[in-house]
């Protein structure tokens, strides 16, 4: 993103105008968990519950769907059985959490059905998080367009919104 760059005193009062509007913005609009809106310390976080709930995927992880193991098999590189038995067309998959929990399912769907966009920030930086090692070789990053029809139906693609800017 670009900025304007002002005089050192002038981009410091610029600052502290930003800072104190973004104050009075939390007194207003405070920041809110965004599974289940309880307060938390900061805009586009999730509460302790939430947090612990989510699933994020880490490591160790099959390399290739992207899916957790159990255990750590300490052996770099693995495979799952099921990626060794119905190897996919793709070479690596990687996902920000297990989608069988109710926040990080509720978090999607409300994201891609409900239009939810302040969720596209946050959800933006988890999905750069897991996907970095992915992102790192990439040539391109190119957004999946939804069907004409699917669009029309949600009023717009989400996806085109989430790699805009
Ligand atoms: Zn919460």
């Amino acid at each position: 993103m670009l900025g304007l760059m002002f005089a050192p005193p002038l981009q410091a009062a610029l600052n502290r105008i930003k800072t104190a509007a973004a104050r009075l913005l939390d007194l207003v609009y405070p920041p809110c968990c965004l599974g289940c809106r309880e307060a938390v310390a900061a805009h586009g976080g999730l509460c302790v519950d939430c947090w612990s709930e989510m699933g994020f995927i880490e490591r160790p992880f099959c390399e290739r769907l992207g899916t957790p193991f159990e255990r750590d098999f300490e052996a770099p590189g693995m495979i799952s059985l099921e990626a060794a038995a119905h190897p996919p067309v793709f070479a690596r998959a990687r996902a920000v959490a297990r989608y069988d929990g109710a926040t990080a399912r509720g978090l999607a769907n409300r994201l891609k059905y409900y239009d939810r966009l302040e969720l596209a920030e946050p959800m933006g930086r988890w999905m750069a998080r897991a996907g970095a090692e992915l992102l790192q070789d990439a040539d391109l990053v190119v957004p999946t367009p939804l069907h004409r029809l699917c669009g029309w139906r949600r009023g717009a693609s989400t996806s085109r919104r989430r790699w805009r800017g």
